[in-house]
């Protein structure tokens, strides 16, 4: 078995959990307008913005996570999507789910 797949399994679940929490904490926020003032209204509103940006980044990273997940079983894993090569095993520790190698990451950072 791929030995990126049991992490990328953990990041996912522990995603999923913290996106059930993260849901909360977003209806706590509605809840909480309508008997808090203006200015703590003002933070509410700034929390549930962070906590709406939170839970975009999440799901974005479990798109990204399952789609590591579909290369693994496609036998596709680690390999640059941009030129083709290995992508470095110490990148891949990193963060597992990167689908560029260093040198295509920085040509599309430009
Ligand atoms: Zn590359």
């Amino acid at each position: 078995m791929n030995p990126y797949k049991s992490r990328l399994l953990e990041m996912k679940s522990a995603l999923l959990e913290a996106q059930d929490t993260g849901d909360e904490a977003e209806q706590t926020v509605e809840l909480d307008q309508t008997r808090v003032g203006r200015l703590s209204r003002m933070d509410a509103m700034q929390a549930q913005a962070m906590s709406v940006e939170t839970g975009r980044r999440r799901r974005q990273k479990l798109v990204q996570i399952e789609a590591a997940l579909k290369r693994i079983e496609a036998d596709d894993f680690g390999y640059c999507q941009g030129c083709g090569e290995a992508i470095a095993p110490k990148r891949l520790e990193i963060d597992p789910t990167v689908r560029l190698c260093i040198s295509c990451a920085a040509k599309n950072e430009l």
